[in-house]
């Protein structure tokens, strides 16, 4: 049962096209649509198995500003909340580094106060900031340190989320802002990135573009493996008529370099964004050829992850049920369900092990290691997983 139209790969953005888009963070019309994903099922709304779609479908598309350089979701259609997935050990190690390395730095004081604008993708620092001291406040109060991990990007009007950040922040206070950086995007072809729900794609340069409007300056910046590269920036307010001379915010090396790094991977160049149209040839392209040539050879090929970045994935690799049988995933809140746009089932854990497959393949790398370690049988009973996140 395929029961979409088939998918005809990425189309080709038209050089000059009048859309009426206004920037979601600085409110400018000029800007080009860079990737192009055509019409893509919600990858958040998981249909029951037994529901037999067609499922609605919605385009995909990115558009980089021309004035302030932010890449941005197009379009913005009510996507339904995903279920919870497992939170990735991936991202709770993640944040014990990342809380590790920011106090070393001395911008986490015991006594601070601190808000957290949480991802619904899990993450959260408070456990640990307790454990060194800090309180969160309630509501909408002022705090001396204002975080953000992978959660400003799910905020459809950009100015208004950073305007609301920045205005929590007390005097000498400090912004820390976290995101999957569009410098690792463009640099390893990442186009499954883009997706509903995500509605900013971050880098520095932008950043730096954004926090000018909302009153701050970037301080500092470190930088994490997590997904290819993500970028953890501390901003503070810029200087004011009470600021002295020696204590005026400005970027330091590190967030220089990034700058720097940025301008020569291009990341306000619409061309160069335009690149990820052709990765998404090679991959799905390649995801397809393989999974075809193990279903060929009489092999037992099963997936793992029913993450939303495998949706556009298997869609652009025209990749059903005859070719993928079935996507494992830990969160019980999936199973039942199967793969939006696709007749792919979603199961358990274990009845992947318990069908010893010859291979499975992985569509979220970061976990890779956590998967070896929670499902060792795959590997004893002959089976390799195959990255294809
Ligand atoms: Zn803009």
């Amino acid at each position: 049962m395929n029961m979409n139209r088939r998918y005809q790969g990425p189309r080709d953005p038209p050089l000059v096209q009048v859309i009426e888009h206004k920037c979601r963070a600085c409110q400018g019309h000029a800007g080009h649509v860079v990737l192009d994903l055509g019409e893509q099922p919600a990858c958040d709304y998981f249909p029951r198995y037994d529901d037999p779609g067609p499922d609605p479908v919605y385009p995909l598309q990115m558009w980089l500003c021309s004035r302030c350089g932010l890449a941005q979701l197009l379009t913005d259609p009510t996507v339904p909340e995903e279920p919870k997935g497992a939170e990735p050990a991936a991202l709770v190690r993640q944040a014990e580094d990342a809380v590790h390395r920011v106090a070393a730095a001395g911008l986490l004081p015991a006594g601070a106060r601190v808000a957290e604008y949480g991802s619904p993708h899990g993450g959260s620092w408070l456990g640990l900031l307790a454990e060194r001291g800090l309180t969160p406040v309630d509501g909408m109060a002022e705090a001396d340190v204002v975080l953000d991990c992978f959660g400003m990007m799910h905020a459809a009007d950009q100015a208004a989320a950073l305007a609301e950040r920045a205005a929590r922040l007390a005097p000498a206070g400090v912004l820390l802002l976290q995101y999957h950086s569009l410098d690792t995007i463009i640099r390893m072809g990442q186009w499954n990135a883009l997706r509903h729900g995500h509605y900013a794609y971050y880098s520095t340069t932008a950043l730096t573009a954004m926090l000018a409007d909302a009153g701050l300056v970037p301080v500092t910046a470190w930088r994490f493996d997590l997904y290819g590269g993500t970028v953890l920036l501390a901003a503070r307010r810029a200087a004011d008529d009470t600021t002295r001379a020696d204590d005026t915010a400005h970027p330091d090396e590190t967030v220089l370099g990034l700058l720097a790094a940025e301008s020569a991977t291009g990341v306000r160049d619409p061309e160069v964004l335009r690149g990820l149209g052709n990765e998404v040839l090679t991959r799905a392209g390649e995801l397809h050829d393989q999974l075809a040539a193990l279903r060929d050879a009489g092999k037992t090929v099963l997936g793992y992850s029913a993450a939303s970045r495998a949706v556009a994935l298997l869609r652009a690799a025209d990749a059903d049920r005859d070719l993928l049988p079935a996507v494992a995933d830990a969160s019980p809140a999936k199973q039942g369900l199967r793969m939006p746009g696709t007749s792919i089932p979603v199961i358990s854990p274990a009845e992947l092990t318990a069908r010893t497959p010859d291979a499975v393949v992985l569509f979220v790398s970061d976990l890779m290691e956590e998967v070896r370690k929670a499902y060792p049988e795959i590997e004893a009973n002959g089976g390799e997983w195959l990255d294809v996140g």
